[in-house]
């Protein structure tokens, strides 16, 4: 059975967890109607929503902030974070609003969340909204690193309103609708320690346990096995990213999910030519964020969250949990990057295999997602494979050790090339495909929103008919700049 707007089985359990936490407070109507932009069928799904065109009007009204629905108990959630390095007291929900908690089924719930739908007490100087394009990129991005399999926040629902939003110009607002399990960040632990209320660390911490982690509620130590969970989360979370070659931008520790998800899109960017210090984000002037350090300040924010945990459990043992990260992170890299070249395993060859390639691959300024997928595939032969390099006569080289070594393993590379192709994406989210989608909507034409989740939600499937989105981005591409004005 599916449910409309006004009758999802609200649960609401963190709201119970009592006003400490979080502050009440309903969304702020527009001064007009707000239109529909997007309807996410794919995530409605999790929902069980309803979106048959009669309930569109509602759902509109509902997803935009101008109307509660039966059930909900909004609240904007608290929580501090380190921004760029520096521990801020003052962050929270400043623009979003929780609407409450789904349960359409006994193991899955679903936070909704309005990002832009008006201030809350956490705002400070911001105005609570979000303006259109920065939407736009959260909603296709978020999709996108589901179609690649990494764990994320969910886009559910695009409203606009053309009420003026003021940034660098003026601009007109949006409400993205998210969906996720918790919106629960490093830095709502943060809050509490830096306050000084253990008691309120630990209340955080059975509740995520109990709903996120609730095979750990036998454990001797739950605590320290809740960080040794979130540790081993971050690192494959990370590897993940490496793999695809997507840069957060923003990884503050008020950007970091409890639970392992990519959260909070903002100048995010996926690499175009190799280049591991690239860095997504205009503003971030010194390359805190820059693609290569993701890994190590992945360890930084996971030392933040086992700095606000201490309360809960020894010094030392957290220390040591730890200890555990970069080799847990190493692990999973390599294992994806060798999936990502056919191999079924890592070892020292193979981590060899990659390393030079990489190096290459740098050196030639060559496109990472385009070579990997030319590599899957097929019927791609070795004399393309080196016209992506500068220096073919070290590629061919490389290739024809590469090659050997499938014999040394056991394994044929013709064959693995088909789990290569499920592996190596051929469709990722390039800034310019966003920015694409951006300019037409804002002619108010979001045709190309739903061509791009097209792609997007698919990316290893061929989509002969959205090639042009495939290749090597156009010149036009390098004058985009993204920061974190949004
Ligand atoms: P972000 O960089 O989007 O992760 O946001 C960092 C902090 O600033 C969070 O506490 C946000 O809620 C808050 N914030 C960002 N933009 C706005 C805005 N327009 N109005 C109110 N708060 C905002
Ligand atoms: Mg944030």
């Amino acid at each position: 059975m599916k449910h409309t707007i006004d009758n999802l089985p609200f649960t609401n359990s963190f709201a119970s967890l009592g006003d400490a936490f979080y502050s009440k407070v309903n969304p702020t109507p527009f001064s007009q109607d707000s239109y529909l932009i997007h309807l996410n069928e794919n995530a409605a799904t999790l929902l069980k929503l309803d979106t048959s065109k009669q309930n569109t009007q509602r759902l509109t009204e509902v997803l935009s902030g101008q109307a509660l629905p039966v059930g909900a108990e909004p609240l904007a959630m608290l929580y501090s974070g380190h921004q760029f390095g520096y521990y801020v007291e003052q962050l929270g929900d400043g623009r979003a609003i929780m609407l409450g908690e789904v349960s359409t089924d006994t193991s899955t719930r679903w936070e909704i969340q309005l990002k832009g739908s008006g201030i809350t007490p956490y705002s400070r100087q911001g105005d609570g909204r979000a303006v259109l394009r920065s939407s736009i990129r959260e909603y296709l991005c978020s999709e996108a690193m589901h179609g690649l399999g990494i764990p994320t926040t969910r886009a559910l629902c695009l409203t606009g309103n053309n009420d003026e939003v003021y940034r660098e110009q003026i601009e007109t607002a949006a409400v993205l609708t998210r969906i996720a399990p918790t919106h629960i960040r490093f830095g709502s632990f943060e809050t509490f320690f830096y306050r000084s209320q253990p008691d309120n660390i630990k209340t955080l911490a059975d509740f995520v346990i109990k709903n996120y982690y609730p095979e750990l509620l036998k454990a001797k130590n739950s605590y320290l096995e809740l960080l040794k969970a979130v540790i081993d989360r971050t690192a494959k979370l990370i590897a993940q990213w490496q793999s695809v070659g997507f840069a957060h931008g923003v990884m503050n520790t008020d950007n970091m999910s409890i639970v392992g998800l990519t959260l909070d899109y903002g100048p995010f960017g996926f690499l175009d030519n190799y280049n591991p210090k690239f860095i997504c984000n205009h503003s971030d002037y010194e390359g805190r964020y820059a693609f290569e350090n993701q890994p190590q300040i992945g360890l930084f924010n996971l030392s933040c969250l086992a700095q606000a945990l201490l309360p809960l459990m020894d010094v030392q043992a957290a220390k040591d949990a730890l200890e555990t990260y970069q080799q847990t992170y190493t692990h999973y890299y390599n294992q994806l990057m060798a999936e990502k070249l056919g191999f079924e395993k890592t070892d020292a060859k193979v981590d060899k295999l990659i390393t030079e390639l990489l190096e290459q691959m740098q050196q030639s300024g060559t496109d990472y997602t385009m070579l990997f997928r030319q590599l899957s595939l097929p019927e791609t032969k070795p004399q393309e494979l080196a016209d992506m390099f500068i220096d073919r006569n070290s590629f061919n080289l490389w290739y024809s050790d590469y090659k050997n070594y499938f014999t040394v393993v056991n394994l044929n590379l013709d064959e693995q090339r088909k789990k290569m192709l499920l592996t190596n994406p051929k469709y990722i989210l390039r800034n310019y495909m966003a920015q694409i989608a951006i300019n037409k909507a804002e002619q108010q034409d979001y045709s190309e929103i739903d061509k791009l989740l097209k792609i997007l939600h698919s990316p290893f499937d061929e989509h002969p008919d959205m090639q042009h989105y495939a290749g090597l981005p156009p010149d036009w591409a390098d004058s985009i700049s993204v920061s974190c004005s949004s």
